[in-house]
């Protein structure tokens, strides 16, 4: 029978065989670049860009800066152009990078584990008070981020938070990003395993390590070790999540391959036990195979999770235990979700030595140095050293003994930092939006602020825990698909047919039992100035139409 192209009355022409194109794959032996951003990174390791910042960089200003270096390997030190202020939304995608390039920076600090101690957070509160006009915020990946950066200041930065331990090497680029942490690791009434120990380790063997400076793209790593599983291991390239199997014994299950954005994808289970002393290594394995067989040609298609998709589980594991570790993992058991639980750790609540943490709410994770100066006397004030960020853009005191509880929470609050917060702040996140970010087609943080106050004023008694994520373009950075209520910024016309900001609203996203990605309907749209109603009209029909326990995926 003819291909179906051929015509009637010609030969048909054999079909020629089609050729696949690499995938850029190192391990199968395409070493040559098949991008702009593979050639800069053959170039010149993102690493080695430290020196030129120090030497050349901050002495000569922003125009002495090779362009390479500024929208490339500046990132591997966690450093962005800002976006240059008053250039609408609609010409993010026609302006040439360049053209909305800011001379300031965007500088985010890694905060792995999301542990800080009161000197920690008071360099940062301090930094942003000095260099970054009293602004910083709390991103949903634990780290703090800084706008308003000049280059001329960053080796005093640099210097200041490596005095305390901290630093901002490979919060950016292609590399091994902040290693996420339970916030109450160590104190959780439910903790299974502690995974401070394992994050340090990764951190100390790995970050700044050469070996894992040049993947394919970014790499998120998360660790927990309690039922809540705060940390998010369902959209993380690689985690590790706390369990103890049949002989008792402790340790780690492990995902891969979890990636929100454009083809969002939840981690898969490999059905592993790894022994704590096995984590590093076992990490390293992870994120060598993502190095040398993840894809290259494409940006959009350079995370693990394709790699994944492609291969299946049982071959990962496969090449893991024989190409990379020599040896086989056992079996072991899923880990244990608690479902009554919350993953925020806002509010009041004891620990397991019997003291006390307290969780509070920065509206949008946005804060002042001022700010947070405040929480470092406050921790100190009421004998606490240890801070931590959360993935949900809150932070929490940790170590409060039960007759100094009314005090801290007083205190928080006569800052403005809610330890008993309103639904909607409690739950509402925003990335950085418009005000700073390039890619951002909307205005987020201010909108966001707005949503919450107009919600909380027209419905004083919801209590429902709904998620609202507001994201200023399709990147998800605050995570649009697994939020019940999910927004994203797009251009959309209002009722006198103008292009105005807007959302395109993605319904019924969750993580733990709940896991799905929120359903994007049609044409179901906002503009901005419309969302409170929006968003009011929604959650009054769920209200009305809810059954019993109906939750709001439901
Ligand atoms: Fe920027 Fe888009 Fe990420 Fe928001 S979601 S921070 S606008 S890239």
């Amino acid at each position: 029978m003819p291909p179906s192209s051929a015509q009637p009355g010609k030969a048909p022409v054999a079909a020629k065989p089609r050729r696949t194109r690499g995938e850029g794959q190192w391990a199968l032996g395409y070493r040559e670049p098949l991008n702009k951003n593979e050639e800069n990174k053959k170039n010149d390791d993102g690493l080695n860009v430290r020196d030129r910042i120090i030497d050349i960089y901050s002495k000569g200003g922003f125009d002495s800066i090779d362009p390479a270096d500024l929208r490339g390997r500046f990132r591997w030190y966690g450093l962005y152009t800002q976006r240059a202020p008053g250039i609408d939304g609609g010409k993010t995608a026609v302006l040439e990078p360049e053209e909305l390039d800011d001379r300031y920076f965007m500088l985010r600090v890694r905060i792995d584990g999301g542990r800080l101690s009161v000197a920690q957070l008071r360099a940062i509160a301090e930094i942003s008070r000095d260099h970054g006009r009293d602004t910083a915020d709390i991103t949903d990946r634990q780290n703090v981020q800084y706008h308003w950066i000049r280059v001329e200041d960053v080796p005093a930065i640099w210097e200041k938070l490596e005095s305390v331990g901290l630093s901002t090497t490979e919060a950016c680029g292609d590399t091994p990003r902040v290693i996420m942490g339970c916030p109450l690791a160590g104190v959780a009434e439910d903790e299974v395993i502690d995974p401070t120990a394992q994050i340090q380790e990764i951190y100390d063997e790995h970050i700044g390590d050469p070996r894992f400076s040049n993947l394919p793209r970014k790499f998120k790593t998360s660790l927990s070790g309690c039922t809540s599983h705060c940390v998010n291991h369902e959209i993380n390239d690689v985690a590790f999540v706390g369990v103890r199997n049949e002989a008792g014994e402790v340790g780690y299950d492990l995902f891969v391959g979890g990636g929100l954005s454009t083809n969002p994808m939840f981690a898969r289970r490999l059905g592993t036990f790894v022994r704590p002393e096995l984590v590093s290594e076992v990490w390293a394995g992870v994120c060598s195979i993502f190095r040398d067989y993840g894809f290259r040609r494409l940006r959009t298609r350079a995370r693990i999770k394709f790699l994944i998709k492609e291969w299946g589980t049982e071959r990962f594991r496969e090449v893991l235990e024989k190409e990379y570790l020599g040896y086989e993992l056992p079996d072991g058991p899923a880990p244990v979700l608690d479902p009554g639980v919350r993953r925020d750790h806002v509010g009041v609540h004891r620990q397991r030595d019997g003291r006390y943490y307290v969780g509070f709410a920065p509206k949008v994770g946005r804060v002042s140095g001022g700010s947070l100066l405040r929480v470092a006397e406050i921790a100190e004030e009421h004998g606490s050293d240890r801070i931590r960020t959360t993935p949900d853009q809150k932070l929490v005191i940790l170590d409060i003994e039960e007759d100094r509880v009314d005090s801290i929470a007083a205190a928080l609050e006569s800052e403005g930092f809610e330890v008993r917060p309103s639904v909607f702040r409690r739950q509402t996140m925003a990335c950085t939006g418009i005000e700073f970010c390039k890619l951002a087609i909307v205005e987020t943080k201010d909108r966001a602020a707005t949503l919450i106050e107009e919600l909380e004023r027209r419905l004083p008694d919801f209590e429902e825990p709904v998620t609202i994520n507001v994201n200023g373009c399709p990147n998800s950075c605050a995570r649009i698909q697994v939020a019940d209520i999910g927004l994203k910024g797009q251009l959309v016309l209002n009722e006198r047919g103008e292009q105005v900001e807007g959302f395109q609203i993605h319904l019924g996203g969750g993580m733990g039992l709940t896991q799905s990605f929120g359903r994007k309907i049609r044409g179901l749209k906002t503009t901005a100035d419309d969302l409170p109603d929006y968003v009011e009209r929604v959650l009054r029909r769920f209200q009305e139409q809810r059954k019993d326990d109906e939750n709001f995926a439901a």
